[in-house]
């Protein structure tokens, strides 16, 4: 099926006659999925959103269940429920790659998050091949393409001045089905060739993940810690990061518990009861910040945490820029071994010689 750019409010507007439909827009100061409002024109070309569609599945503060204290009976009621079917328009395919890695988190090695699960079940995702990408993205670099995006129910490809709606599961093919029947001839369009782009920044992150598995990189982790804030900005704004804190609210015989974003650029975020806090200096936290993205996520999932999005770059008050730290760490002179390192290359010593 193809539509015309220009029809793209006329599709926010059909498939808003039915369920809740975020597009690319403004809201609270910055850009970001906003949910439409008929008759709005829809674009969704231009830079990528500043905020990433993750708080749509994974909300920066969620209610988790309540209780009540009532004549010394203690009673549970959870907050996960079926959530109102949604469909989310324009999202990026590094967007939509953070999508299936938060999807491993929530859903896989026999976790379900029921929370994030209601939400995804109810969401229709629906992707644009990336025609714009701005100097700080790198996505090509950590795997993801600028004309691809699997973990989407459609697929919108851009062909000049129209798109080709692509469905990619059956979600996707009742999704477009209904978009032809809404938009009838509406949606005829002459279309062009697929516009093909590629980002500029390409770093070494292959090179990098294969050295942070035998080397230690201490240099690179105190001089980021020298200017880094640890304000947690990277982390708030990645559509990789999931990290959360539970809380509780109580009042009187009643309360509840609810969860919020938090963050591993935070002194607190690894307090201990009794004070001890492993990762008390901003350097070991700089270190798990990048080693869980570009290392430890690839030795659970088999795949790296970053998608190359650039919004860290580009929002950090302090200039903290990931793919020149992947760059430094796959071009520096040889270091000392980590002990990790050292002991499976003594263990393979070992085995090598008992088959001799
Ligand atoms: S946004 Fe920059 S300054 Fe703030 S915690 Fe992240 S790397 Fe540090
Ligand atoms: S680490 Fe930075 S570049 Fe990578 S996905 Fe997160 S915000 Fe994007």
């Amino acid at each position: 099926m193809i539509i015309s750019k220009d029809n793209m409010g006329a599709l926010a507007d059909a498939i808003g006659a039915t369920q809740t439909v975020y597009v690319p827009g403004t809201e609270r100061a910055a850009t970001r999925f906003v949910a439409h409002k008929k008759g709005e024109p829809v674009v969704l070309g231009g830079a990528n959103v500043r905020m990433p569609p993750k708080d749509l599945l994974f909300p920066a503060t969620e209610k988790m269940y309540r209780w009540k204290k009532h004549e010394g009976q203690l009673s549970l009621e959870t907050e996960a429920a079926a959530h109102e079917p949604f469909t989310v328009l324009g999202v990026r395919p590094c967007d939509m790659a953070s999508v299936a890695k938060l999807d491993l988190v929530f859903l896989t090695k026999g976790f379900v998050d029921e929370f994030y699960q209601a939400r995804r079940d109810a969401a229709t995702f629906v992707a644009v091949t990336c025609v714009d990408p701005d100097g700080d993205c790198f996505c090509e670099a950590m795997g993801v393409r600028l004309d691809a995006a699997p973990a989407a129910d459609v697929l919108l490809v851009d062909r000049g001045g129209a798109y080709e709606a692509k469905p990619q599961t059956e979600k996707g093919e009742a999704a477009v089905a209904a978009w032809a029947e809404a938009l009838g001839a509406g949606a005829d369009a002459a279309a062009g060739d697929a516009v093909e782009a590629h980002c500029t920044l390409n770093p070494a992150a292959a090179k990098a993940e294969e050295r942070l598995r035998a080397e230690d990189f201490d240099n690179v982790w105190h001089s980021v810690a020298d200017y880094c804030l640890t304000c947690g900005t990277c982390t708030f704004e990645c559509p990789t990061c999931y990290c959360f804190d539970i809380s509780q609210d109580v009042r009187a015989d009643e309360g509840a518990r609810f969860r919020c974003w938090d963050s591993c650029m935070f002194t607190q975020y690894t307090l201990m009861a009794g004070n001890h806090n492993p990762r008390a200096d901003r350097a070991s936290r700089v270190r798990q910040r990048f080693m869980h993205k570009l290392r430890y996520f690839a030795d659970r999932y088999g795949e790296g945490l970053c998608v190359g999005c650039g919004r860290c770059i580009r929002d950090c008050p302090a200039g903290v820029d990931i793919a020149a730290i992947i760059d430094a760490v796959a071009t520096a002179p040889e270091h000392e071994l980590t002990e990790a390192a050292r002991t499976v290359q003594a263990d393979e010593a070992k085995k090598e010689a008992a088959h001799v």
